[in-house]
């Protein structure tokens, strides 16, 4: 998908028009309380723009899993109250059941220039996930130009993500607009040579990133619970490490794909691992044809965290997804930690796919040292398998 070229709010008119925004405000509550704001943060220079420009900011998001029913506990109440201390201007929530209903008409047709009103959670509609006419059309009534700037639900084709783009002219906002110039610049034309870093636990998960990245990398380094059905396919013991049976052959279709492109593809030479899984486990370092019976791989070893850290050095541009190992555990975290910092100090463009990653970066103190960390974990794995994500496909071309 060429998505650099899409219109931006930048390029619209949006002074006296109301303007339904799209954002991705599924945030994390305890007790009706937000533990973690940072969604609301990200969505701020969208709506701030909206509003300088003279645009009547019509909000909307799904929070949760109401299952097309109104539940007060999913609410965006804790939303508008949040967003209103951030814009320092009072974000009206229209209670509606019904998200399009007597409220949100009434005061969507009295909003002035520059004022903001939110929208109740989409997900309270059945129509919403099945991306029914009906309520796009509803969304639709209330707006004269869409923003979508939720890339988090972007890969679904919701009535709020795209089917409302079929009844308005629709454009994204600035947190898409991010989303789509490092990725997709990353996948179309990248500083090279482009290291591609995959981990995380599962090959079925990410294998149609392999296969999509294989024609566009220079180097493939395979780490976490997922390289040991890589492992197997070399004929190794992997003891009773992570592996998935069904994926011996796929992953080992991809080495041979590798090999026959020239492509670089590593998979750890050495692991940390462990008798049980567990934190506190009794671990040691092995080589990968030497694994123990009994024994679990549980991260990298020195050997590939060295091997790994090389093949980063010289990167133009890493694009990043999974940890290399248990990095919740600070005992399995070295592998993930190395390569952090071997991506931190490599100066070349470091995308951060969504996800466990994310967490991984953020926690070991790195996420001010990468380039774009992404918003979203499905959407960005399926923008790096190269898939058409509906939410930006709707938008109008430049
Ligand atoms: P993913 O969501 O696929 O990126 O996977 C992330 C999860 O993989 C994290 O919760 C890690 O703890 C887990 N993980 C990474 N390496 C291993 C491993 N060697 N064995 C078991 N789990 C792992």
């Amino acid at each position: 998908m060429n998505a650099l070229n899409k219109k931006t709010i930048e390029d619209i008119d949006v002074k006296g028009k109301r303007v339904l925004a799209r954002c991705d405000f599924n945030v994390p509550l305890k007790d009706g309380e937000i533990t973690n704001d940072k969604r609301i943060v990200a969505a701020l220079p969208t709506i701030k723009y909206l509003m300088k420009n003279g645009a009547k900011v019509i909000l909307c998001s799904h929070l949760g899993r109401p299952k097309g029913e109104y539940k007060p506990e999913f609410s965006l109440a804790p939303v508008a109250k949040k967003l209103s201390e951030y814009l320092g201007t009072e974000v009206k929530l229209a209670e509606d059941a019904e998200v399009v209903g007597a409220n949100a008409k009434a005061m969507a047709a009295e909003l002035k220039d520059g004022e903001v009103m939110l929208l109740e959670n989409v997900r309270y509609r059945a129509e919403e996930t099945k991306n029914e006419a009906n309520f796009s059309k509803e969304l639709a009534s209330l707006a004269d130009v869409f923003v979508n700037d939720a890339f988090g639900t972007a890969h679904r084709a919701h009535c709020s993500t795209t089917g409302v783009a079929a009844y308005l002219p629709a454009v994204c906002g600035y947190l898409i607009q991010k989303e789509i110039e490092f990725m997709g610049g990353a996948l179309a034309n990248p500083k090279r040579p482009l290291v591609a870093i995959l981990g995380g636990a599962k090959v079925s998960d990410k294998i149609g990133v392999i296969s999509n990245l294989i024609d566009k990398c220079d180097t493939i380094i395979i780490g976490g619970g997922m390289a040991y059905t890589f492992m197997k396919y070399l004929g190794h013991s992997i003891g009773t490490s992570l592996l998935e049976a069904d994926w011996i052959e796929k992953a080992g279709q991809m080495m041979k794909d590798a090999e026959a492109k020239g492509v670089k593809f590593l998979i750890p030479i050495d692991n940390k691992v462990g008798k049980e899984y567990d934190e506190n486990t009794e671990a040691m370092i092995v080589n990968s044809d030497e694994i123990p019976d009994g024994w679990m791989g549980l991260d990298i070893g020195p050997a590939s965290q060295k091997l790994f850290v090389d093949a980063i050095k010289g990167a133009g541009t890493v694009i990043w997804n999974g940890p290399m190992g248990v990095s919740e555990w600070k005992n399995f975290e070295g592998g993930t930690v190395a390569v952090a910092n071997a991506v931190a100090e490599s100066g070349a463009i470091s995308i951060i796919g969504g996800g466990d990653s994310v967490a991984a970066v953020t926690k070991l103190g790195f996420a001010d040292k990468m380039s774009h960390i992404s918003t979203g974990g499905g959407a960005s794995l399926e923008f790096l398998e190269g898939k058409e994500l509906p939410g930006i496909a709707a938008l109008q071309d430049k």
